[in-house]
């Protein structure tokens, strides 16, 4: 049952466009250009560094804000279809956080654990060179995903340059800072999550309760996330990993896990296994145990029709991409819960993303405080569009983030004569 759930996901984002589209009047042909993907490289490449042939994928969604921009997935599931949906969230964030942008994903389809760093390389490698007629500074911007980072940015980066014949650092975000990447770039996802969250709370103090969190997902984002929170006066009372959840009515030493964590590979159960304090449970008790603010961080599709009823938490904040079904969405409608949804919540990276395609364009380069200022302005503007629509229309938050991102990327299109 979860695997149709999730494989209806790009279907149904498609009709939350068409739905909020026609509500605001746009024509059958501006939807039309808004839920289909502009372009789609799909292709099998021979990667001479592992003897075989990779699928390897590019969808570039929609353009009409700006040149398309989206992340690199390298993982065992990756296919066109999750490459679809992940584009067209990226079209959703991009509009509705204001930015001028377009939406695309990429990606390739192999397990990274599987290969060394040498073979690693050659698929990065691969996959620019594949992409080099269709991305461009000015045409089509990645960045990385799940699985990639800034080290295989730097090798897309460099092949690209090869092929191209020329310096153009702007043709990829998320780069080590000595390549051209920008200050604040490595916890923009969370913080910006973190700043939304914020916003909400000061509309609706309440949802805050005794301020406890929990965390599924100790990654990039998660570990950014329950750094920033316990800063702001929140306690981390639950967090996970693909090995299983760990929980502790005290609070978590998030800080010493992260850091834990950085220096060798150790599952969050392994690494508290002779601590009494602190009760190692499954990943599904965790998403279901008691706290005011739920922040999913890892997977897609992790709150669904079978745990939404079981959710205790009254605020939600989706930094994973597509992380509840749509079913699950109307149960946490019907009970109130407040969710922030992806598009919104993890919208910080490609805000800081577009930060740092600003920067290589004009080669010069910002201070860590005015990158986070303007992301928080950014941020702040958004969810405050969002949250007042949401209460004007009596809308979820996640309804009212539709309108306003259709709007503003139908209306782009409309404009160049598509309708
Ligand atoms: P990551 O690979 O660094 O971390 C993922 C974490 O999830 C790891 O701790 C992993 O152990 C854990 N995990 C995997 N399976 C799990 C399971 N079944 N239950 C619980 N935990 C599990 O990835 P990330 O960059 O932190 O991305 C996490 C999510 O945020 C993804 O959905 C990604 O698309 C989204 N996102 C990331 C960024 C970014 O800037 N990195 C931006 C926007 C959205």
């Amino acid at each position: 049952m979860q695997n149709t759930e999730k494989n209806s996901v790009y279907k149904n984002i498609q009709d939350a466009i068409s739905h909020a589209g026609k509500k605001m009047g746009l024509s059958d042909v501006t939807i039309n250009n808004i839920t289909n993907p502009y372009n789609i490289i799909d292709e099998s490449v021979m990667v001479p560094e592992i003897g075989k042939e990779i699928n390897m994928y590019r969808v570039q969604f929609n353009n009409a804000l700006g040149p398309y921009k989206g992340g690199i997935r390298f993982h065992p599931e990756v296919n066109l279809d999750e490459v679809k949906t992940l584009a067209i969230t990226m079209m959703l964030k991009c509009s509705l956080v204001g930015i001028p942008l377009g939406g695309a994903k990429g990606g390739a389809t192999l397990n990274p654990r599987d290969y060394n760093e040498h073979q690693i390389e050659g698929v990065a490698r691969a996959w620019a060179r594949t992409m080099a007629p269709y991305i461009g500074v000015d045409k089509d911007i990645p960045a990385p995903d799940v699985n990639t980072n800034g080290q295989i940015m730097s090798y897309i980066l460099d092949e690209y340059e090869k092929t191209v014949g020329r310096s153009e650092p702007g043709v990829i975000t998320g780069k080590p800072l000595d390549l051209g990447g920008s200050k604040g770039r490595m916890q923009a996802t969370s913080q910006g999550g973190i700043y939304a969250m914020l916003k909400i709370l000061e509309y609706n103090p309440d949802l805050a309760g005794d301020k406890r969190v929990i965390i599924q997902g100790f990654g990039n984002v998660g570990s950014y996330a329950a750094t920033i929170l316990v800063d702001e006066g929140f306690t981390v009372i639950g967090i996970s990993d693909s090995h299983g959840a760990i929980y502790s009515q005290n609070g978590i030493d998030v800080k010493m896990v992260s850091e834990k964590k950085s220096q060798e590979r150790i599952s969050l159960h392994d690494m508290f296994g002779g601590d009494d304090s602190v009760e190692k449970i499954s990943n599904k008790e965790l998403l279901i145990h008691d706290c005011d603010i739920l922040i999913p961080a890892a997977l897609d599709n992790q709150i669904t029709k079978d745990n939404a009823k079981d959710i205790k938490a009254k605020l939600i904040v989706e930094l994973a991409n597509n992380p509840t079904s749509k079913e699950a969405d109307a149960i946490l409608k019907e009970r109130n819960i407040i969710l922030i949804p992806d598009f919104l919540a993890n919208a910080g990276g490609v805000t800081v993303s577009y930060f740092e395609w600003v920067q290589n364009r004009q080669q010069f380069y910002w201070s860590a405080k005015e990158v986070d200022d303007k992301l928080h302005t950014i941020i702040v503007q958004a969810t405050h569009a969002v949250h007042t629509l949401s209460q004007k229309e009596n809308l979820t938050l996640r309804e009212a983030g539709f309108r306003i991102a259709v709007e503003r990327v139908g209306k782009a299109a409309a404009l160049r004569g598509h309708n």
